[in-house]
């Protein structure tokens, strides 16, 4: 699949010093999708090989105020801190991908779902009459062949994601296992990417376990 590719005018970089130390942020407005996206960039990675990259999914309520009841605020953390530790990397920030596509409103109202009917992350949305996973990837796939990556260590635990990616055109050479502790206020979600989405997420222990 041949990739519309990101206008000169829709993208901006800068330097930005945060406290893991300095990184290259390349902001973009997508071609496709209208979103503004933001990479992160540490290091050398353009022309390079297996660079390590994390494609990370909006999450306003678990990147920013540290929500519990999902994991992805410790993922994006796990993420940066791997980039760091590494001396290269990308993380690319894709917005729009509130509760995997569905938005900032609804995503909550699928709490209000869980949280009062027992219902998982997938019933929840369907029962809203929302589909479970409506995210494109096409603009992390636009702005890694923007920034000459050859080809990625993925850090995820969704296939479904790869295979995204691929489609789109970009090389993965392997995936980095990003495993966040299970806790009480997680686990339901964790079971839930486990199960119905078939995340690889074996330190969860057997499905029984938890069934
Ligand atoms: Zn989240």
């Amino acid at each position: 699949m041949r990739d519309q590719s990101i206008d000169q005018q829709d993208i901006a970089e800068a330097d930005l010093v945060t406290r893991r130390g300095t990184f290259r942020t390349v902001a973009f407005r997508d071609p496709v999708d209208g979103n503004e996206h933001l990479a992160l960039v540490l290091g050398e990675t353009r022309m390079r090989d297996d660079v390590l990259v994390r494609v990370h999914s909006e999450c306003v309520t678990g990147d920013i105020f540290a929500a519990m009841r999902c994991e992805c605020g410790e993922q994006l953390d796990a993420a940066l801190d791997a980039i760091v530790r590494e001396g290269a990397g990308v993380l690319v920030y894709l917005r729009g991908h509130e509760g995997r596509g569905i938005g900032l409103v609804a995503k909550v109202r699928t709490h209000v779902l869980q949280d009062e009917q027992g219902l998982d992350t997938v019933d929840s949305a369907t029962a809203l009459g929302l589909p479970v996973d409506d995210r494109d990837f096409g603009p992390a796939a636009r702005v890694l062949a923007y920034l000459g990556v050859r080809s990625v260590r993925l850090m995820s635990n969704n296939a479904d994601k790869i295979h995204a990616l691929e489609r789109h055109g970009i090389v993965v050479a392997s995936r980095v296992p990003l495993l966040i502790e299970a806790t009480d206020h997680n686990i339901r979600y964790l079971t839930a990417k486990r199960d119905r989405f078939g995340h690889d997420l074996p330190h969860l222990g057997t499905p029984a376990q938890h069934g």
